[in-house]
């Protein structure tokens, strides 16, 4: 019977997919808020779909604004119907985001056509044995909203594998989705999964925090832009550099390094 919930972020993590998600998003933004700018410090690792189209849309000035103080925001020519004055919402962002992700999925899907998107070393046989693992439940934790995430999954093969999963496009706050996967895989199995039981294994700080409140297990990976040093700082219960050695990471993941000691 499952007794432990693995669910995994997707990019950087699961995947690689050479920038096409970040070219799809900012052309959507350019296309449905006509704003674009520089980037600056800003990263999209970690956030939600949702939430990255709200910083990135607010931070180049749609919300009338005029934009950050680094963001440099400019004009550029707009689609039509983009960049409708705000003056007569309160939220003249937040009004048109599902619109935003609608565009950005299609956008997606070119990309993706157009990408070849990379499985991450020792990410097909470690997903693979905890599917045939009887104890398990394997599901996805990630900032994509879900038809974001499928077409990103799609080329490896591994889609079928993820039976549950919370998305960007449950709420833009990451630290929402832990509760939401534990409740969607609760419907599923008729099981409990309760603090140690979840496990989430992700590449980003907020990876690792978004489970605290839940108690979870956390699995850090350094296969993003987050250094095994950056990642240790904010203490997983598990770190590796990448899962190449992935029966290391399934041991970790399952318990059954804990049990041997
Ligand atoms: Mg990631």
């Amino acid at each position: 019977m499952p007794r432990r919930l693995v669910l995994f972020d997707i990019d950087c993590t699961l995947i690689d997919a050479h920038g096409s998600g970040g070219r799809a998003m900012l052309r959507a933004i350019k296309d449905v808020y006509g704003v674009e700018g520089e980037l600056g410090d800003y990263s999209f690792h970690g956030r939600t779909d949702p939430g990255i189209i709200r910083d990135l849309a607010e931070l180049w000035g749609a919300d009338g604004s005029g934009g950050g103080d680094d963001g440099h925001p400019r004009e550029v020519a707009q689609a039509p119907g983009a960049g409708r004055s705000g003056a007569s919402s309160e939220d003249p962002v937040g009004d048109r985001v599902a619109e935003c992700i609608a565009h950005y999925v299609g956008l997606l899907r070119d990309e993706i056509a157009a990408a070849e998107v990379e499985t991450l070393p020792g990410v097909r046989e470690l997903v693979t044995a905890l599917v045939a693992d009887r104890r398990a439940v394997v599901g996805l934790l990630t900032g994509n909203v879900e038809q974001g995430a499928r077409l990103k999954l799609e080329p490896t093969g591994l889609l079928s594998h993820f039976k549950v999963g919370a998305y960007g496009s449950d709420s833009a706050l990451r630290t929402d989705l832990p509760a939401v996967a534990v409740s969607r895989a609760e419907a599923l199995t008729g099981r409990r999964f309760v603090g140690k039981d979840v496990v989430v294994v992700g590449d980003t700080p907020a990876d690792v925090e978004c489970g605290a409140s839940l108690g979870v297990t956390a699995v850090a990976v350094a296969t993003g832009r987050h250094s095994v040093d950056q990642l240790a700082a904010c203490e997983p219960d598990h770190l590796f550099a990448d899962l190449s050695d992935w029966p290391t990471a399934y041991a970790a993941i399952m318990g059954d390094d804990d049990a041997r000691r």
